[in-house]
């Protein structure tokens, strides 16, 4: 992982937004290519969150103006295809991921369909909030969507990175009332508590499942957001849900799922990519409002240029995710 100087990118579609990164992130998925197992065969940009102010748009962007702030998701989307128009905006059929926002100056495909502004400049602490929403607040948001979570729910949440942690406050903010965070991290198990937590699960396998039934008559949970993707972590989601529960999938996948258990036992799955575009708005008015602080997963804070250290830091555990400033 290096910073670098390359050239500044310019419009190269009507439909294009060059944007001034204010804050960027690294993400736990940026994490495979920077592992030796999946490393990519030449150096390439990296970093798909991020928010900013535009410096230009192209002749057909309309929503969005230069001095805009905005965010965007890790995806872009239209907008305007059929299945943009039923939220689906992470499967846009004109949409697709990009690379390389880790930088001062990003373009941002697509930005009537893509890119947010905010009602105004945002105050400086707000900053680190908008960003979450970039990604993990917004996936977070997903699995708790996907696992059917509303008032009353009880909710699993298996994964204690900045995803999970924004499961929990995704699960809390939707109306559960028992929401017991798997995590064996004390620093990562209090901003659980902060986030809505009512139950720390530090132990794995069975005796944590025992733990999780005993919390929830017996049964297992109503809700369960999977937020790590490992073959072990989606075991463990499955098994904690109980019989006609419901299991919300947002760790990209890395194992198969026990698709007869789930059958016989009435449990459902959903999820995947977030739609970040479509929760967008609602959650940027209650980053506003100032009714969530998703940016508290943020526990390191560096210059762009120490970009190398950021990962160094993710890698290793010592942070749970890092807020660069170019
Ligand atoms: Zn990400
Ligand atoms: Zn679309």
């Amino acid at each position: 992982m290096r910073y670098e100087e390359r050239a500044d990118p310019v419009i190269l579609e009507p439909t294009d937004a060059i944007i001034r990164t204010v804050a960027v992130c690294v993400c736990g998925s940026d994490l495979w290519p920077y592992r030796a197992e999946s490393a990519p065969p030449a150096p390439r940009p990296i970093g798909h969150e991020y928010v900013g102010i535009v410096e230009s748009v192209g002749a057909g962007v309309t929503t969005v103006t230069a001095g805009d702030f905005v965010v965007g998701g890790f995806l872009h989307s239209d907008g305007t295809c059929a299945v943009c128009r039923k939220g689906a905006t992470a499967n846009c059929e004109h949409g697709g991921g990009f690379d390389g926002c880790q930088a001062e100056l990003i373009r941002i495909p697509d930005a009537d369909g893509t890119l947010i502004a905010t009602p105004g400049q945002p105050a400086a602490d707000l900053i680190p909030s908008l960003l979450a929403l970039s990604d993990v607040m917004c996936t977070g948001w997903h699995a708790a969507v996907s696992a059917g979570v509303g008032p009353g729910s009880s909710v699993v949440v298996v994964g204690d990175g900045a995803v999970g942690l924004s499961g929990v406050l995704a699960a809390s903010q939707l109306g559960a009332t028992t929401v017991i965070a798997m995590s064996r991290h004390e620093s990562r198990q209090q901003v659980a508590l902060e986030f809505g937590a009512t139950h720390i699960v530090a132990d794995r396998g069975e005796e944590g499942l025992a733990t999780v039934k005993e919390l929830t008559d017996g049964i297992g949970a109503d809700a369960v957001l999977e937020c790590v993707g490992t073959a072990e972590a989606r075991l463990q989601a499955v098994a904690a849900a109980r019989p006609g529960g419901q299991i919300g999938l947002v760790g990209v996948p890395h194992g198969d799922l026990p698709t007869d258990e789930l059958f016989w036992s009435n449990k459902g799955i959903r999820g995947g990519p977030a739609p970040v575009r479509a929760y967008l708005p609602l959650l940027i008015d209650m980053v506003w409002n100032r009714q969530i602080a998703p940016g508290k997963v943020f526990d390191l804070e560096l210059p762009l240029s120490e970009v190398a250290d950021a990962y160094r830091a993710m890698d290793e555990r010592r942070a749970i995710k890092v807020l660069l400033r170019p």
